[in-house]
């Protein structure tokens, strides 16, 4: 069976989507635009995470365009596949 895949340039990521596993209340981290703090608590199921590591996630992909800006040469792209 033929899966599709969709490329995405790491300039045309806009958001990442973060999702509570509890509830499933999802929040959009922008990229271009820093978000402020960092939320401990789910608004609406109170479930505890922190959002640390994907403000360091964001902050990398941020870097990785100054780079990649400097380097005419590469191009960086995400493939992922189709879900079954
Ligand atoms: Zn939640």
């Amino acid at each position: 069976m033929t899966k599709a895949v969709f490329v995405t340039n790491i300039n045309e990521i806009k958001h990442l989507k973060v999702t509570c596993k509890s509830c499933g209340y999802a929040m959009q981290l922008p990229i271009n635009s820093p978000f402020s703090g960092n939320v401990q608590v789910c608004p609406v199921c109170n479930a505890k995470y922190s959002l640390e590591d994907i403000k360091k996630f964001v902050n990398s992909i941020k870097a990785l365009r100054e780079t990649l800006r400097a380097n005419e040469n590469l191009i960086l792209e995400i493939e992922t596949e189709e879900k079954e």
